[in-house]
């Protein structure tokens, strides 16, 4: 199903933070949103997953309707429910669960936490997880749905780097494999360039690059987007490898 958003903008207030966006997401492709703290992506995801009110359209599929199941993983993800982790997995299926939980449900929250490996945690209560293992709990709620679409704010952030490889793998697999349409808020340049087939860049709530990898982890936008130097390479898959070298603008002590 694929995602347009056609002149989005959302303002809190005084503040403007997100001006006239226009991207697209295609089925079976991730598209990494990056770009600097506070630059609108976790605006733009609530404006798509339509829990931010914005002005413009979001298109779905070319229809103004969002789907009636979708996979959203927010960024700020609080412990305090007594709640174990197959339990908030299982209510990721909420909109498909009838007044009881059927062998189907639990087959696929089963399918969902072997495939992140948190089987062995499916009992424990959220708030005694790692912040790392709990993020991957919300992965597997927002997959337990089986939604068309994924929107994962920072889902990686607070994962060691084999944790990072492993789900950024996954997501990249099932994205193919089920025809998704992902949209994933990274941070790390580098894993952008190797996992997203496409990538969008905002800064200060400005759209100021959309495409592959290769055409947008540049270092001009970089410095345009991040005020880094930065040196891009080409590794031998392909990929453009990027090493920040100072940040700009301001004097060395
Ligand atoms: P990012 O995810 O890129 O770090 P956000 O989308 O969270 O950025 O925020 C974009 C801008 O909107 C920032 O200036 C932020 O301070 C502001 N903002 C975000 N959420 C709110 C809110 N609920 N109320 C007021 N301002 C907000
Ligand atoms: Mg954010």
């Amino acid at each position: 199903m694929k995602i347009e958003t056609e002149g989005v903008s959302v303002h809190y207030r005084a503040t403007r933070a997100l001006n006239a966006i226009d991207i697209a997401a295609h089925p079976g492709e991730v598209l990494g949103l990056i770009g600097p703290n506070g630059s609108g992506k976790s605006t733009l995801v609530k404006a798509i997953a339509g829990i931010a009110a914005a002005t413009g359209r979001v298109l779905f599929g070319g229809e103004p309707r969002r789907p009636e199941v979708l996979g959203y993983m927010p960024q700020d993800i609080g412990a305090r429910t007594a709640l174990t982790v197959l339990e908030v997995v299982l209510l990721g299926r909420l909109g498909r669960l009838g007044l009881r939980v059927d062998q189907r449900d639990l087959a696929a929250v089963g399918a969902t936490l072997e495939e992140l490996g948190l089987s062995r945690l499916a009992s424990r209560f959220i708030g005694e997880l790692s912040g790392g293992q709990r993020q991957l709990v919300y992965l597997a709620q927002a997959l337990a749905a089986e939604p068309p679409v994924l929107l994962l704010d920072e889902p990686v952030s607070a994962l060691d780097i084999r944790h990072q490889l492993e789900v950024l793998e996954i997501i990249g697999r099932l994205t193919r494999e089920r025809g998704l349409t992902t949209i994933a808020i990274l941070h790390d340049l580098n894993a952008t360039a190797r996992h997203a087939d496409r990538v969008a860049l905002l800064k200060s709530g400005d759209l100021i690059g959309h495409g592959r990898p290769a055409d947008i982890l540049t270092a001009p936008l970089i410095a345009r987007a991040f005020e880094v130097e930065a040196a891009v390479s080409t590794g031998a898959d392909g990929h453009p490898i990027i090493t920040p070298l100072r940040a700009l603008g301001r004097k060395a002590a």
